[in-house]
């Protein structure tokens, strides 16, 4: 990989690992005065090696590289033959690629994920890095409309920085409504074109056919605050921090059983205890964490050491994901914490598709049985067998994401799940 040039060295990068609220306060004065102005004449060849070079990952939970997106949505909006290839997730349920206008960017601020606060939380602190990456990728694309998507309190705080400056306004500001699905790539068009934020089926890319048709590009907030900075400092300054792997840093929201549950920047590869302890938790004080929210997997408590890398969580069919680390203390049960989180997930779904009308709702109810301590001997086959029939057969990724955090539940917590069959749990509920 050949790093270029940044694109301005006028300012120098933050050197620490605290990059995305490095400029202490959310107006525009200390966003300037930290960050210097926003890059001017941007190459639009040069913003995207910068980016490829960088190795950005999305951040908003499906780790997709961010320069492919971009890519496809300018390709598709030239005729390129590319899009197709480089693709950006699910699709709006539109055929073909016939676009009725130029190409749309939305910056995706619906969190969605109840433990989730990261977006929430880099919206109010640095709203300036959100709208300028957001005017970046809207430039490198030749938008003709921009969007940023945020549940009411979000848009507050933007609404208040887009006012502080002068090339913002053509930014339109979108309602998500607070529920677990509307950031989904697919439901965030939904919502936008006027619709109800669920996800539609997967025929077309949204890079190709999104909103009114047009090529869409879809960008988690912190993303695009780290495009912003990418295109001041360059992508050697990216790499400084994080892994060869998983470089750069990343926001991640530590909650569940810790004294000070809140938003930390971390460099990206870093041992998983490392915010753990930030927020006041210690072994053997964690029992378990999970990782990657409802959609996620469990960690064992005994294993927190691990890098909180794709390849580090693989084992546990974990990854980074959208930043969350939910701890779960030792004297809670874990499939008790389960339960309430699959029979969540079972009720949040638009039940469109076979997996979430039937399947979810069957497979929340043998879990809770489990979970209750009901002894009947066949329920953890019945449950792995109802997750792996799910898995795969719905139009977006919800029940994949469920089926998930099951498996992972019935493997972590395996002698919670003999303790339960054989009347012996004496874990607090
Ligand atoms: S899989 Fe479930 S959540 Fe996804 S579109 Fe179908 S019904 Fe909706």
């Amino acid at each position: 990989m050949t790093l270029t040039q940044p694109i301005t060295t006028s300012i120098a990068g933050p050197t620490g690992v605290s990059r995305l609220f490095a400029a202490g306060a959310s107006d525009f004065r200390s966003h300037r005065a930290v960050f210097g102005p926003m890059p001017g004449a941007v190459d639009e060849g040069h913003l995207l090696a910068e980016l490829e070079a960088s190795g950005l990952a999305g951040r908003g939970g499906a780790a997709f590289p961010t320069w492919r997106k971009l890519v496809a949505v300018r390709d598709a909006s030239s005729g390129g033959t590319r899009a197709g290839r480089a693709g950006s997730g699910a699709g709006t349920g539109r055929r073909g690629s016939a676009t009725r206008g130029g190409p749309v960017v939305i910056a995706n601020g619906a969190e969605g994920e109840p433990l989730s606060r990261k977006d929430e939380t880099l919206l109010a602190g640095a709203p300036h890095l959100v709208i300028d990456g957001l005017l970046l990728a809207a430039t490198s694309v030749r938008a003709s409309d921009v969007v940023l998507y945020a549940p009411t309190r979000s848009l507050e705080h933007v609404s208040r920085a887009i006012a502080e400056r002068t090339d913002a306004e053509r930014i339109r500001l979108v309602t998500a409504p607070e529920t677990f699905l509307s950031g989904e790539a697919s439901a965030v068009v939904s919502a936008v074109g006027g619709g109800r934020a669920i996800p539609r089926d997967r025929i077309a890319r949204l890079s190709e056919s999104g909103l009114g048709g047009a090529p869409t590009l879809v960008q988690n907030v912190e993303t695009l605050a780290h495009l912003a900075l990418l295109a001041r400092f360059g992508a050697t300054w990216f790499r400084s921090r994080g892994t060869d792997e998983d470089p750069g840093t990343r926001l991640v929201s530590v909650s569940g059983d810790v004294p000070s549950p809140r938003v930390y920047e971390v460099a990206a590869g870093m041992p998983l205890l490392d915010p753990l302890v930030s927020a006041g938790a210690r072994p053997p004080g964690i029992g378990a964490v999970l990782v990657g929210g409802y959609h996620g997997a469990w960690v064992p408590g005994t294993a927190v050491a691990t890098p909180l890398s794709p390849s580090g969580l693989r084992p546990f069919g974990a990854a980074p994901g959208a930043g969350i680390l939910m701890v779960l203390g030792p004297h809670r049960c874990g499939l008790d914490a389960s339960a309430e989180i699959v029979e969540y997930l079972a009720g949040q779904s638009a039940k469109q598709c076979g997996p979430c009308a039937n399947g979810l709702p069957r497979l929340a109810d043998v879990l809770r049985r489990l979970a209750r301590r009901d002894r009947a001997e066949w329920l953890p086959a019945e449950i792995e067998r109802l997750a792996r029939v799910v898995a795969g057969r719905g139009s977006c990724h919800h029940p994949d994401g469920t089926a998930r955090l099951v498996l992972s539940t019935l493997t972590v917590f395996a002698d919670d799940v003999q303790a339960h069959l054989q009347g012996r749990c004496e874990v607090r509920r």
